[in-house]
């Protein structure tokens, strides 16, 4: 070919190669053919791969780009710089020498191009002769020629008149602005791209106006609008994704969102309301903000997730997650829509042809998601929802480890298989955890069978747990997340109504081991129960009231107080409740108190004694001794009233000058601390006189060791408070944000905590003051987390409020609250600090219960692969099927393949890859496996001609095998050496 007669022919600026040696051909007056058979010409040979098409670009190497330098007349510096695509590879050819072309096709290896505008080619070069050029999204439109320039794979390109479209030029320019002023301009379009695309694939809405127009008005005469609806897809939907993108790429709107949000991870787009209303109005669809509201998928939702996701941490690595297009989201390649010419028929229609499937996802991945999702459906039926906790397996498939994948990664799933999961079950991505959703699944089903939860009243129909759930519940509502309020909003719970609730109130058995323990305490400091008074309150518990009720129920035969109850209450005070009056009771542990030391002389009426009312008091037994019962007559025995002392005070009072009146009996039952107002020590007149000239005895000084005088008065409120929320709930293992009477008893208690763990830390002692909350709840403040201890009293109130309670038979059932503590507790029994094992001996779960569980179901997904092809390879005696195999119906091939494609991507092998090599060590070898497996033909049938064969090209080629495969070779004596 003599190249003068041409001159000199310029490259356009981004041409593709192919379209350059195109317009060079067209200038010599020769086809393409001619010119690639030219330029990658060896010895008559054409050093040229890949098939021709009218959408093929073409890699040359070095040689073969000299020669095209020399047929354009052109530097070949000039040339790298006008075509992007010069030096992008240097391909190998068939003949290892000389220059090679190498034709490839298709949008995953040649990047976006299009037709270069006509007009501002003809100007460019001065002839008509068509171009085509990568171009970057901007780039689609000629502004100048009202040009939109299409990418159509199997052609060469359309060029789209602009004409009745004035806003794709307009969007061009402001696409143009948003690049130059932001440096986010580039990735926020791909998003805005990926978005737009997304509504353009569900059904457009009725009142979508703008895109059918504009398809309208672009359509090429003669075109069928169906196939013009896929190919027109980037240039209808463009101004409509310029317009998000400089809504996205534009900060405050990231701020917006966060704010709006209050930094929960979005459930729905319309927590965003203020996003949505913004691109509503800037696209001039007002509808379109309440159609996003419901939307829980897809790129946008994805995008207000990583605002949330990102916003705390500033380095640029996270703020790139922000600009992430996911594969699942983007827009699927025209040439996966739009079939190849060759299988049009005569009418130019597309034929319908099998759905293909989506890049990124195999056939395999979408068979194993169908498989899941029916396993979840049927998981659906029974239970009503989905949120399996994570170790649960139903039946034998690990139903609660699958899902919980999917959550971790529900941005990223395909969205199909989003919107089927969303069609089963609305909460599966929820951003909250999956006990806190089957709990509400739990009240909302015990509504649905016992009426209205009734918040204000304490939830009276519901167990203490769910009680003391919903109410957590309601003390937390404010900081829900939007759709957690929702929810509750479901089950009568709104705003008003949890700012109203009240504490679910305990069961009969739980109230009155609270005022048992109250009673002990007061019985180990005064020594009986007797002096209580009625209005007595113990620790800010009604004692004194607590215990008339319970001696009025002993006597009573309507509400009889059970024996074991009034046993326990005996066990404290064996007169606790004595036949005879209180009053007597009071007077005698006065009297025995007052004789301890003193030598009883009934002579002298007792006068020795320093309390005169005691005195007077035995003096008077001793009258009516005769009245008393046997078991009185025995109790003043013990403190030295025997019948004798009694006779002898009687004659003495015959002898002497009669007494005066006796003291008043204590007054014990004016409202007053107890152990105050019951004090019997209290001096009565006979002895006030001589009292008063004593001096006074110093008082003895409470014991306030480790307490700043001025700090006491604040540690005895919040002392009080948590002595009144233990009455009320057992225990002080009270949740960090407690407030009790609007007192912050749960911060309290933590810094409490803190302070003795710290003092712990520094190796001092344990401050003083803290013993009196061990008085109160001896695990206060346990070594292992308060977390724990909160579960343990559910369990104990639990037990106690009579529920059903059965760890080794798995009640309550794992799926609970409770019930998944217990799995815990007995599954790390062995690891339990020994006072939690000791505490769960207390409720019944021992070492014992503990063994019977068995370790829990760990998900092995490759389990059953395993054992196909364990199986396989038992029957075979090696690992390398033909790709189609199918053992018992799993698609071991299939998979053994995508072993081998993620052993590749894995710079060590993952444990089912190790399983795999045991099994068989060349399962996955260094060489091609279509070797392998001719090799186990080979060796199976040694004497079939095909194999025959085989072997003796081995043996010509032997230098050139891997030592690997030599060794195969000669270790199943296939060849000789
Ligand atoms: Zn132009």
């Amino acid at each position: 070919m003599s190249g003068g007669a041409a001159g000199r022919i310029a490259a356009l600026n981004g041409e593709l190669t192919l379209s350059f040696l195109t317009r060079i051909a067209a200038r010599y007056h020769l086809g393409i053919r001619d010119v690639l058979a030219a330029v990658t010409d060896v010895g008559g040979l054409q050093n040229l791969t890949g098939m021709l098409y009218p959408d093929s670009e073409i890699h040359l190497n070095a040689q073969a780009r000299e020669r095209v330098a020399a047929l354009c007349h052109v530097p070949q510096h000039v040339l790298e710089q006008a075509l992007p695509a010069w030096t992008r590879e240097e391909p190998c050819g068939k003949y290892g020498v000389g220059p090679v072309g190498r034709l490839m096709r298709g949008e995953e290896v040649v990047a976006a191009w299009g037709p270069a505008c006509p007009a501002c080619t003809t100007a460019r070069t001065g002839r008509e002769a068509p171009a085509r050029r990568y171009l970057a999204p901007e780039q689609r439109v000629c502004a100048r020629h009202r040009y939109w320039l299409l990418y159509l794979p199997h052609t060469g390109g359309l060029t789209v008149p602009l004409g009745r479209c004035p806003e794709v030029i307009e969007a061009q320019r402001q696409h143009a602005r948003l690049l130059h002023r932001s440096p986010i301009g580039a990735p926020a379009f791909e998003v805005a791209r990926a978005v737009t695309n997304s509504w353009w694939e569900q059904p457009w809405p009725r009142q979508e106006g703008a895109w059918p127009a504009r398809l309208d008005a672009t359509r090429p005469d003669g075109a069928d609008p169906g196939w013009w609806k896929v190919a027109a897809r980037d240039l209808i939907s463009y101004p409509e994704a310029v317009t998000v993108a400089r809504v996205l790429a534009n900060p405050r709107w990231q701020q917006h969102t966060l704010a709006q949000t209050r930094v929960h991870l979005p459930y729905r787009l319309g927590e965003i309301p203020a996003l949505l209303a913004e691109l509503a109005d800037r696209l001039g669809r007002p509808w379109l903000a309440h159609r996003l509201a419901d939307v829980t998928h897809g790129p946008l939702f994805t995008w207000a997730h990583s605002c949330v996701l990102i916003h705390a941490d500033p380095t640029p690595a996270a703020q790139q997650k922000l600009w992430k297009v996911h594969s699942s989201h983007r827009p699927r390649p025209l040439s996966d829509l739009l079939p190849p010419p060759e299988l049009r028929t005569d009418s130019g229609q597309p034929e319908p042809r099998p759905v293909k499937r989506l890049r990124g996802h195999s056939l395999q991945a979408e068979r194993a998601f169908q498989r899941s999702l029916a396993h979840a459906r049927a998981y659906h039926q029974q239970f009503g929802h989905l949120a399996v906790p994570k170790e649960d397996s139903f039946g034998d498939y690990p139903l609660g480890a699958w899902l919980s994948n999917l959550r971790t990664r529900h941005t990223r799933v395909p969205a199909h298989q989003a919107a089927a999961l969303h069609a089963l079950y609305p909460w599966w991505n929820a951003p909250w955890s999956t006990l806190w959703q089957r709990t509400w699944h739990q009240a909302r089903d015990h509504m649905e069978a016992n009426g209205p939860l009734e918040p204000a009243s304490g939830f009276p129909t519901t167990g203490y747990s769910l009680g003391e759930w919903l109410y957590l519940q309601c003390t937390r509502y404010p900081t829900l997340h939007p759709e957690q309020q929702r929810l509750l909003t479901h089950i009568g719970i709104d705003a008003p109504a949890a700012a109203a609730a009240r504490p679910r109130r305990r069961s009969s058995a739980e109230r009155f081991q609270v005022g048992l323990a109250h009673a002990r305490t007061f019985a180990d400091v005064h020594g009986n129960l007797a002096v209580v008074a009625h209005a007595a309150m113990h620790d800010s518990y009604p004692l004194g009231q607590w215990l008339g009720n319970q001696r009025r129920g002993r006597r009573s035969d309507r509400r009889p107080l059970p024996a074991e109850r009034a046993q326990a209450l005996a066990d404290i005070d064996p007169w606790w409740n004595p036949p005879w009056g209180l009053s007597w009771q009071r007077h005698y542990y006065r009297a025995r108190d007052a004789a301890v030391g003193s030598l009883l002389q009934a002579e002298s009426g007792f006068s020795d004694l320093d309390d005169s009312g005691a005195a007077d008091w035995l003096w008077h037994q001793s009258a009516t001794y005769d009245e008393l019962s046997e078991e009185q007559r025995q109790l003043l025995t013990d403190i030295g009233i025997t019948a004798e002392v009694a006779r002898s005070a009687r004659e003495h009072a015959r002898t002497a000058p009669p007494r005066p009146a006796a003291a008043p009996a204590p007054q014990t039952d004016k409202p007053s601390p107890a152990g105050k107002g019951a004090d019997p020590a209290a001096p009565t007149h006979r002895h006030r006189t001589r009292r008063a000239a004593e001096p006074k005895r110093p008082r003895e000084p409470r014991s306030r060791l480790g307490h700043r005088p001025d700090l006491r008065p604040g540690f005895e409120t919040a002392l009080a408070h948590a002595r009144a929320y233990a009455a009320e709930h057992g225990h002080l293992a009270a949740p960090r944000d407690t407030r009790h009477d609007d007192y912050p008893l749960g911060m309290w208690l933590l810094s409490q905590r803190n302070r003795a763990k710290q003092r712990a830390r520094d190796g001092l002692p344990p401050s003083p003051h803290l013993t009196e909350l061990a008085a109160i709840d001896p695990w206060w403040n346990p070594p292992w987390n308060s977390e724990w201890q909160r579960n343990y009293y559910r369990a104990r109130d639990h037990i106690e409020a009579g529920e059903p309670f059965d760890p080794a038979a798995r009640v309550p059932a794992p799926s609970t609250v409770l019930g998944s503590w217990i799995t815990r507790a007995c599954l790390q029994y062995d690891q339990l600090h020994p006072d939690q094992q000791h505490l769960l001996n207390a409720i019944g779960i021992t070492a014992q219960t503990a063994d019977q569980w068995p370790p829990s179901p760990r998900p092995r997904p490759h389990a059953e692969a395993l054992t196909h092809a364990r199986t396989w390879a038992g029957e075979h005696g090696h690992l390398c099927p033909p790709i189609k195999t199918v053992q018992d119906g799993f698609p071991l091939g299939e998979w053994l393949n995508r072993q081998r494609e993620l052993a590749k991507k894995r710079s060590s092998p993952s444990p089912t890859q190790q399983d795999l090599a045991v099994i068989d060590p060349w399962w996955n070898p260094p060489w091609a496996i279509l070797w392998q497996r001719t090799y186990h033909h080979a060796q199976a049938d040694p004497r079939h001609p095909a194999a025959r064969h085989w072997v003796q090209s081995q043996r010509r080629g032997w230098l050139l095998l891997h030592p690997g495969q030599q060794h195969l070779l000669t270790t199943a004596g296939l060849v000789n050496v």
